[in-house]
């Protein structure tokens, strides 16, 4: 199991082997934490996606691209349910997380970094999309050692903290 770290701040500056990205089914780039990616990770980023996803993923799926210019070596890209849309089922927000954990044991990477899936725009309860993250990531077998919690404002991060006592 992996040890849960917090920190406040921006995704894109962790110095970790690989950071998730919270993804959409197209897999061409978005909003929020994907914009923050792609922007700073570079045109890399995009050429891999289309390369590797031609089709994209399907929600609760998770597959991995080269980080680009990012400090981390790889970008696992997951797509959390859309509340906004109807997807409200918590199995596919859990399915996220460990099957991140999933491709990053492929990989060999020991440290991952994880936005709050789904918490942002696609409209997923904070406080639910942090138990969900600890939850899952606290209770699943890996070989990633650290994974660490990403809160974007010190709100969130105060929250973070507490769900992880
Ligand atoms: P989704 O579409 O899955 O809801 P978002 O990217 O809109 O994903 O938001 C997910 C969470 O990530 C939100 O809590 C948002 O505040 C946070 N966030 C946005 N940008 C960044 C960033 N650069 N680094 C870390 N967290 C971020």
């Amino acid at each position: 199991m992996p040890v849960l770290t917090a920190v406040q701040g921006d995704i894109t500056r962790q110095d970790v082997d690989a950071v998730v990205n919270a993804a959409n089914r197209a897999m061409r780039g978005g909003g929020g934490v994907d914009g923050a990616i792609h922007r700073a990770g570079g045109p890399a980023v995009l050429e891999d996606c289309r390369a590797r996803f031609p089709h994209g993923l399907a929600t609760g799926d998770a597959g991995w691209t080269t980080a680009g210019d990012l400090p981390a070596r790889w970008v696992i890209h997951v797509v959390g349910p859309d509340r906004r849309a109807g997807e409200t089922d918590r199995s596919l927000l859990v399915s996220c997380y460990t099957r991140a954990l999933a491709v990053a044991d492929e990989l060999g990477a020991r440290s991952v970094a994880f936005p709050l899936v789904s918490a942002g725009v696609y409209g997923w309860p904070k406080d639910d999309a942090i138990d969900a993250a600890v939850t899952t990531l606290r209770s699943t077998p890996t070989s990633v050692r650290e994974a660490r919690i990403v809160a974007f404002d010190r709100a969130t991060y105060d929250l973070v903290r507490a769900a992880l006592g």
